[in-house]
């Protein structure tokens, strides 16, 4: 079975190896047996039941609270010529009665099934009147009580699925569980310890930072501008709060979607499926936005204000990076939203117990905010982790024991080639400079003269242009005004040059993960005209350009 398995990841997804975890889960459900994985976001969850899916004869039913994404799921699957369909509210009547008909006529290799489904008879008939390879619960946390996201609907449908005449093989997948909501989601669905498969939660290519004692818009507006070809998800706090940042960014010239309960389905549907599909933007957004979304490019996860707890928080940061390279999570932290927290735990209607528990688990994201211990390894030991957790070396925390260092030397030689310069160059022809490239344009202006050429051939020229970027957050360079960003000395630089102020790297300010320099001019050229035609016309950033084209053009 599991080479047959093997063809399939190769035949239909295009995959040469299986990740980690990945083969033992599909193991288990091909021997029956029921089955928790515990694997982290991005993952590749879904390939653990797809391929039983197409393996075993019989329908796979895959129940998700995630009606928004299904007909996604089913649309890939679809596309690779499988037989799925799925079943929602989404739905009108009929075509829910022609898809429940098609379904007991045993079409469909995979239903996919929104939990309030299985409150209707007809339903449950139908798939207790076919053959079913198995059940499958994506976001099994939400079935927990202990999870951050229980959901009632979804809990009493485990009880309809164990009191089914053809009850088949149960599978429950998450990336988020503590030891609580794994022992629960073990015991209602019937999972022997020797079938759950953990792969533990760490996210090797994610840095987490923690910001405090800054202006929080200040300090995104500086990080956008770094990053202006990525995309990105900042989560706010309140519906207002989403508002206003987004009319911040559109105003300007920021491609923003953003993202509420407060706005229309349709609304809402629309940007999700604009930030999806486009390789860059923003998405603003509360923490409505984002469960199961497979957006794999998403480069960072900022939160505008404090999560409610750990989970809640891995969760939502672990929507960057699933592709596995390099990406930031970024906490821009402010004590008074530990009020706003403890304000909306007291409002709740939670049993005093349950309420006690919140408490706790809000005391443990405090405290992550201010533990001065590695945050990845801080967060591997909330959820009892058993891999050996090292210090990451580029969290927020680490690099501040690491980079107290001072770089006074390496800051004269880059602001003294800025001088040099004429002080009407950008950070990339300084750092050629200072490289000593054979560049033809560095050549043409006699740079390769000066007496700062060549300084740092030691280094690479992102690692410069890196630091010239902490040189100009530190406020010694100003990025200048004009059409391209052109760097100039500021007075504190005048004091590092005489010798009478030493430099430090603080690397807690700054994320140090610098978008690709490559053309960042122009993209900030572009942001300047979609501002302006957003001011003089109204035209939304989205609708001025499409981006993915730009980034195309730009290539
Ligand atoms: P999650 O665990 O969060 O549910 P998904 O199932 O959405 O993750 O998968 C995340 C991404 O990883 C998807 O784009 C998927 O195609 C990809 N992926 C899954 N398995 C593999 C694999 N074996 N090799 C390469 N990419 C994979
Ligand atoms: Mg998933
Ligand atoms: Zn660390």
């Amino acid at each position: 079975m599991l080479t047959k398995a093997n063809h399939y990841l190769q035949e239909y997804f295009g995959y040469d190896q299986f990740r980690q975890g990945q083969e033992e889960v599909i193991g288990y459900i091909l021997d029956k047996k029921n089955t928790l994985a515990i694997m982290p976001t991005g993952s590749g969850k879904s390939l653990c039941y797809q391929i039983p899916g197409l393996t075993l004869p019989g329908t796979a039913v895959i129940i998700s609270p995630l009606i928004s994404l299904m007909k996604d799921q089913v649309d890939a699957l679809q596309t690779l010529g499988v037989k799925a369909s799925y079943i929602n509210s989404s739905l009108s009547t009929a075509e829910q009665n022609e898809r429940l008909q098609q379904l007991r006529e045993q079409a469909y290799d995979f239903i996919f099934i929104a939990p309030e489904r299985f409150d209707s008879n007809f339903f449950v008939h139908a798939i207790e009147s076919i053959p079913l390879s198995f059940i499958a619960f994506d976001e099994a946390h939400c079935i927990s009580q202990w999870g951050h996201d229980f959901r009632p609907s979804y809990r009493s449908v485990v009880q309809t699925v164990l009191s089914l005449r053809n009850k088949p093989t149960l599978v429950g997948l998450t990336a988020t569980a503590t030891e609580d909501v794994q022992l629960d989601i073990k015991q209602l669905l019937e999972v022997d310890d020797t079938n759950v498969v953990n792969t533990g939660f760490l996210r090797e290519n994610l840095s987490f930072y923690i910001i405090k004692g800054q202006d929080r818009l200040k300090y995104i507006d500086r990080y956008i501008k770094n990053h202006q070809n990525e995309a990105g998800i900042i989560y706010a706090a309140t519906r207002k709060q989403v508002d206003q940042l987004y009319q911040h960014f559109y105003k300007e010239g920021i491609p923003v979607q953003k993202y509420h309960a407060g706005l229309s389905e349709a609304e809402r549907k629309e940007a999700q499926d604009v930030f999806i599909h486009e390789d860059i933007g923003l998405m603003i957004a509360t923490n409505a936005f984002g469960m199961g979304i497979d957006k794999s490019n998403v480069r960072f996860v900022m939160h505008y204000a404090l999560p409610k707890n750990i989970e809640a928080y891995y969760q939502e940061a672990g929507r960057a990076g699933r592709d596995g390279d390099p990406s930031d999570c970024i906490l821009l932290f402010s004590g008074q939203d530990i009020v706003l927290q403890k304000y909306l735990i007291e409002q709740s209607d939670l049993e005093e117990n349950k309420k006690t528990q919140e408490y706790q688990k809000l005391q443990a994201m405090v405290n992550y905010c201010h533990t001065d211990r590695c945050l990845q390894a801080y967060i591997l030991d909330y959820f009892n982790d058993k891999i050996d957790v090292q210090d990451c070396g580029k969290c927020s925390n680490c690099i501040d024991d690491a980079a107290k260092v001072e770089k006074t030397k390496e800051a004269q030689m880059i602001l003294s080639c800025v001088k040099r310069m004429g002080e009407s160059f950008g950070a990339a022809m300084t750092a050629k400079v200072l490289k000593g490239s054979r560049d033809k344009k560095l050549l043409s202006f006699g740079f390769d003269r000066l007496t700062t050429y060549g300084l740092l051939k030691d280094q690479t020229e992102k690692e410069i242009v890196q630091f010239i970027h902490y040189l100009i957050a530190e406020n010694y360079l100003s990025p200048g005004e004009g059409r391209f960003p052109i760097l100039r000395l500021q007075p504190r630089a005048l004091e590092v040059l005489k010798g009478t102020e030493k430099v430090w790297l603080k690397v807690e300010k700054v994320a140090t993960r610098e978008a690709e320099d490559y053309h960042v001019e122009l993209f900030e050229a572009l942001r300047r005209l979609r501002k302006k035609m957003a001011d003089d016309q109204g035209v939304p950033p989205y609708v001025l350009f499409g981006d993915r084209t730009l980034k195309e053009m730009a290539k």
